[in-house]
């Protein structure tokens, strides 16, 4: 039966020859979609993730939260993803999080909010707050790459374990990685804990406070 089965098989692919099809091997990476071409300035990428659609987030979400700061700061903060209050206003850290994220900025590091800029690992809002599933995450990630290419800061901040896996795709646990510098080619990136983290263990804060002051530092000799 299996035999008669490939002998109709073949003789179907014959006929397919004599009408001059011709058979190609297709390897795995000519099966690999091209790379998507993102836009080469802030204004048109901003654009461009606003209408995007590549996964289930985009359902659910009020407002696509970009980020925003100044677009040449040489220090970045990279958060987990957008809460209540920026699906609603479109904009990153505006929350209770995003609170103490401004006090930390302006108290520590004395720098204003705007001098910085603020973005997250996804840019719509996952349901209920909860983790960026990895699919959602890598899904998003080019945008965030992107716009770290184009503000080109020289530290990137990352706020908790979600930012920090994403980001730099390492999986050691915040608790034993916070603090550190890690290098990469074009930028460094210390992570710390996430402001909402601070915000129900406050015997963190001194931690975290030690990293900014890490960060100032740094920021003064780059
Ligand atoms: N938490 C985040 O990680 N990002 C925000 O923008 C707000 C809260």
């Amino acid at each position: 039966m299996r035999n008669l089965h490939n002998a109709l098989l073949l003789k179907q692919l014959q006929v397919l020859k004599d009408l001059g099809y011709q058979y190609t091997d297709i390897t795995p990476s000519d099966l690999e979609p091209e790379p998507v071409q993102l836009p080469d300035d802030l204004e048109s990428l901003r654009q461009m993730v606003e209408k995007c659609h590549l996964c289930d987030l985009s359902k659910s979400r009020h407002k696509v939260v970009f980020g925003e700061g100044n677009p040449r700061a040489d220090l970045m903060f990279v958060g987990e993803g957008p809460g209540a209050t920026e699906d609603s206003t479109g904009r990153p850290f505006v929350g209770r999080a995003g609170e103490l994220l401004s006090k930390m900025i302006e108290n520590v590091l004395f720098l204003k909010r705007e001098e910085v800029y603020i973005a997250n690992i996804v840019k719509c809002r996952p349901p209920g707050n909860r983790v960026p599933t990895p699919t959602e995450a890598f899904t998003c990630r080019p945008y965030l790459l992107k716009q770290i290419e184009l503000i080109a800061p020289k530290i990137i901040m990352t706020l908790g374990a979600t930012a920090y896996r994403y980001l730099s795709n390492d999986e050691t646990p915040i608790s034993r990685v916070r603090g550190h510098i890690v290098r990469t080619e074009k930028y460094l990136i210390v992570p710390t804990f996430h402001p909402s983290y601070l915000l129900r263990n406050p015997s963190a804060k001194k931690q975290a406070w030690e990293d900014l002051i890490k960060v100032k530092e740094l920021l003064e000799t780059l």
